[in-house]
C-alpha cells in the first residue's frame, strides 16, 4: 500500500504566528483553551508602551483558526494607533473568541474567558465589540475587574454609539473646513452608509446642521425607521459609490475604498466610522489624495468609543467624554495640514502622529 507522502517544507511555509501577514511585532498572543464550556479564544497585546492594552471581544463564527488569528493581530494593532492619537494612556490590544454568538455564548463561558483576561493582571483590559453586550461584560466582570463596557448600575459609562457618533460629526466637520473652507454642513450632500447604532446618531447631528442626507442600508425597515424620524432621503440606487455627493461617511463596513470604488468616486470627502476603511493602506490612501479626495482616518475619527470606556478607567464624567470627544476636531484638521506638508497620505500622517507618540514615551520610560 503507498502512503502518501506529506511535504512538511509546505505545511510550515508559513510560520504559525510570528510569519502571519497581520503580525506587527506584537508583544503577546494568548490562546486560550477551555473544554467544558468549548471556549476557544485569542487574546492579542499589541503594544503596552502608553498603558495597559485596551480593546473589545469580538465573537465571530471564523473560516479558520487563520483567520481569527489574523482578526486579533489586525484589531489589537489598530487599537494602539487609535489611543495613541487620541492623547489616552492605553495601548492596543483586542481578543476574539472562535464561535457563534447567537449559539454558543454561555454565561459560563463568558466567566472562564473573564477568568483567562484576569491571568493577565491587567495587562490587557476588554471590552463589547462585535457579538457581545453589555451583559456579558458585566459576567466578566464578576471574575476580573480588568473590563470596561459594563453596566451603568456597576459604574460602566454606558453605550459608547452616541460618543463614537459625535466624534465622527467632529472629524467630517474639520474635513469639511479643510476641504471647502468652512465646517458648516448646511445644504452639504451626505450618503451615510449604515444607520446602526453609530450612523443613525450620525444622520441626527446632520439633519440638525440642515444637511442634505441620504441614507443606505441593508435592512430596510430601519431605513424607514431612520427616514422617518429624521426626514433623510432613502438612497434607492444600487450603486452609491458614484453618487453626486460632498461627503460619503462609510458607517457600516470596511475596506469600502478598495479598487472597484475608489475610480468612481465622486465624493470630496470621506469621513465615517467604519473601522478600516482602506482596504490598503497605502495604495488606497494615495489614490484618494492623487483625487484630491479629503479622507478623515477611521481610527482617529472613530475613537469617541474608547474615550468613553477610558472614563470608566480613569473616572472622569460625561463632560470630559465630551471634551475629549469634541477635540477630535482639532486632531484631524491638524492631521489633515501635516499631511499636505508632508506630502504623505492622510492615513500616514494620522500614523506617523501615534507613532511618534509611542516613541517619545518609549524613551522618557527608559530614563
Ligand atoms: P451596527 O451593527 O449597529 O450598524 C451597522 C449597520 O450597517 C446596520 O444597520 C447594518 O444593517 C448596516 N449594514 C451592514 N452591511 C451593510 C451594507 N453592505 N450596506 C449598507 N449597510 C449595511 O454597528 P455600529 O455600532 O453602528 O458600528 C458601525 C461601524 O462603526 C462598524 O464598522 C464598527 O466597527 C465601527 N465602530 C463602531 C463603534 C461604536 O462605538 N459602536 C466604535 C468604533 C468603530
Amino acid at each position: 500500500m503507498e502512503t502518501e507522502v506529506v511535504n512538511t517544507n509546505e505545511l510550515y511555509k508559513v510560520d504559525p504566528v510570528f510569519g502571519q501577514q497581520s503580525f506587527d511585532n506584537h508583544e503577546q498572543i494568548v490562546f486560550c483553551n477551555d473544554k467544558d464550556t468549548g471556549l476557544k479564544a485569542i487574546i492579542g497585546i499589541h503594544n503596552t508602551v502608553l498603558g495597559p492594552a485596551l480593546g473589545g471581544t469580538r465573537m465571530w463564527q471564523y473560516t479558520s483558526e487563520w483567520e481569527a488569528l489574523n482578526d486579533v493581530l489586525r484589531l489589537s494593532r489598530g487599537m494602539t494607533f487609535k489611543s495613541a492619537i487620541t492623547g489616552l494612556n492605553l495601548g492596543g490590544g483586542k481578543a476574539v473568541i472562535i464561535g457563534d454568538a447567537k449559539t454558543q455564548k454561555t454565561p459560563e463561558l463568558m466567566k472562564r474567558f473573564g477568568e483567562f483576561v484576569h491571568s493577565l493582571s491587567g495587562k490587557y483590559i476588554t471590552a463589547e465589540d462585535i457579538g457581545m453586550n453589555t451583559e456579558d461584560m458585566d459576567l466578566v466582570r464578576s471574575v476580573t475587574p480588568y473590563v470596561t463596557g459594563i453596566s451603568e448600575t456597576l459604574g460602566g459609562a454606558g453605550n459608547p454609539s452616541p460618543i463614537t457618533a459625535y466624534g465622527v460629526f467632529m472629524g467630517m466637520k474639520a474635513a469639511a473646513k479643510y476641504a471647502f473652507g468652512t465646517d458648516v454642513l448646511e445644504d452639504r450632500v451626505v450618503y451615510v452608509q449604515g444607520i446602526g447604532h453609530v450612523g443613525e446618531v450620525l444622520v441626527e447631528h446632520l439633519t440638525n446642521e440642515g444637511a442634505k442626507v441620504h441614507i443606505a442600508d441593508i435592512n430596510q425597515e430601519r431605513l424607514e425607521e431612520v427616514r422617518d424620524k429624521y426626514g433623510a432621503t432613502i438612497y434607492e440606487g444600487g450603486n452609491i459609490y458614484a453618487e453626486e455627493m460632498d461627503i460619503y461617511a462609510p458607517c457600516a463596513l470596511g475596506a469600502t475604498i478598495n479598487d472597484q470604488t475608489i475610480s468612481q468616486l465622486k465624493a470630496k470627502v470621506v469621513a465615517g466610522a467604519a473601522n478600516n476603511q482602506l482596504a490598503e493602506e497605502q495604495k488606497h490612501g494615495l489614490e484618494l489624495r492623487k483625487k484630491g479626495i479629503v479622507y478623515a482616518p477611521d481610527f482617529l475619527i472613530n475613537a469617541g468609543g474608547i474615550i468613553n470606556v477610558y472614563a470608566e478607567l480613569e473616572n472622569y464624567g460625561r463632560q470630559e467624554i465630551m471634551s475629549k470627544t469634541e477635540n477630535i476636531y482639532n486632531t484631524t484638521l491638524e492631521i489633515l495640514k501635516n499631511a499636505e506638508k508632508n506630502d504623505v497620505t492622510t492615513h500616514q500622517a494620522a500614523f506617523n502622529m501615534a507613532n511618534r507618540r509611542i516613541e517619545e514615551r518609549k524613551e522618557k520610560n527608559k530614563q
